[in-house]
């Protein structure tokens, strides 16, 4: 193993990290469960990817199929990728009715991006202070989550969510519209002007800090009103993470300009796709160029049409509101019971649990956060951290998690935090 890490560490770029300290090497993945090669299983709480869990043989079979029959690309007549366009569009208000396929979620906000400048004319984006939206240089650009190492864009400006502020639910939506509009003012003044507001509806990097639902409603009118369209990363939170809806907009009661998907879509197959309203969406597509070899090629659009199908006919959305009250049900009886827990938010199977006592030091919440997660690895349970100080755990399990998966975590969950509380 300690020769697996050398030889890795000696031929793969030095971005790469290992999650765990004891690294883990995991040889097969079923449902909510991934083994180890002696067969030890471990209980999967952290990956959003697989939604319909590891390997669902459907989606397997469904593309495995296709990629014995004909892996192909958009520039061929092909029913199927029209069908799941429809049937995609048909999961979102009627105003956005057009698609673009892209490979992953980077590509989804790199060409929203492009698409919001165009239409608005203008330059500028606004997000939130530790929003994370991907990996190309126009993405990086507008990622305050990066950190230092990655120069933000000057078009770039940053606004604070309400929730890590401490702002009360009732002043929440005046606090994130008052900066947005002062940052409209500031790219104005600078002749650089809005192009978008983007965020990712669930703000999931920022701590998942999503109460209270609607709170973004009069910034995205200030946005609009300053000729700036609204870019909503569904990246996370799509494919019905937070279970009340399939998108995460939804639970603010807006209607975007532009959604940007990826990660589930495929359930491990780089897919992504931006849906839009037709008039941005027609601008570019006439003025500007894009094409992207392999974004909506025949295997991936039989991947994602078998999810999409799954999806809706097992009702996963359903169930992923009730397991969720479950869970935050047994996370709060454990923060009755121990200390550690100073606070935790949801939607559906997507959560924040912020950890540490109220007196220790930020160094110190993160510290434990960490040990907490490699506690709860130990005993074969997988989760992380996130938040501007990474001392919020970041669950969020397969949609499939059932009641008994939870019992499991909360088992391990109380075990481990017993330990390294007491
Ligand atoms: N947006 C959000 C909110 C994300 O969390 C991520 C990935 N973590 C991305 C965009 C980028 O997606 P990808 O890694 O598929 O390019």
């Amino acid at each position: 193993e300690a020769h697996l890490i050398s030889r890795r560490d000696a031929v793969l770029g030095a971005s790469y990290r290992l999650q765990y300290r004891k690294p883990v090497h995991f040889v097969r993945g079923e449902g909510m469960w991934l083994f180890d090669p002696d067969d030890r299983p471990y209980l999967d709480f952290y990956n959003n990817v697989p939604s319909l869990g590891h390997c669902h043989p459907e989606v397997n079979a469904a593309m495995a199929e296709q990629a014995a029959r004909i892996s192909a690309n958009t520039r061929y007549l092909e029913p199927q990728l029209v069908d799941y366009a429809e049937k995609l569009i048909a999961t979102f208000p009627a105003e956005l009715d057009r698609v673009v396929f892209t490979c992953t979620g980077s590509e989804s906000n790199d060409l929203a991006l492009r698409i919001a400048r165009l239409a608005s004319g203008n330059e500028g984006v606004i997000v939130t202070s530790y929003a994370y939206h991907g990996t190309s240089a126009a993405v990086a650009a507008v990622s305050p989550n990066l950190g230092a190492a990655v120069n933000l864009s000057p078009n770039v400006r940053i606004v604070e969510l309400p929730g890590p502020a401490g702002i009360p639910h009732d002043q929440a939506a005046d606090f994130f519209e008052a900066q947005v509009r002062l940052a409209i003012i500031d790219l104005q003044r600078r002749g650089i002007g809005i192009a978008a507001l983007l965020f990712d509806s669930i703000f999931s990097s920022d701590g998942v800090w999503i109460d209270p639902p609607g709170f973004i409603a009069g910034a995205v009118d200030a946005v609009r009103e300053a000729g700036g369209l609204i870019i909503s990363d569904e990246v996370q939170p799509g494919f019905g993470r937070t279970g009340d809806h399939m998108w995460g907009f939804a639970r603010h009661g807006i209607v975007p300009d532009l959604a940007t998907l990826g990660k589930p879509m495929g359930n491990g197959f780089p897919i992504g796709a931006v849906v839009g309203r037709s008039q941005p969406m027609e601008h570019f597509g006439q003025t500007a160029r894009y094409s992207n070899t392999f974004a909506g090629n025949t295997v991936g659009i039989a991947t994602a049409d078998a999810v999409l199908t799954i999806l809706q006919r097992d009702r996963i959305l359903d169930s992923v509101v009730s397991v969720g009250q479950y869970l935050r049900h047994g996370i709060e009886a454990i923060a009755a019971e121990l200390p550690g827990i100073r606070g935790m938010r949801n939607a559906g199977l997507f959560f924040g649990v912020d950890i540490g006592f109220e007196d220790s030091l930020p160094a110190q919440r993160r510290a434990m956060a960490l040990d907490l997660v490699n506690a709860m690895r130990d005993d074969g349970v997988l989760i992380s951290t996130t938040s501007a100080n990474e001392d919020a755990l970041k669950i969020r399990p397969p949609l499939i998690c059932q009641h008994e998966h939870v019992d499991k975590f909360l088992e391990v969950f109380h075990n481990s935090l017993g330990r390294i509380t007491s």
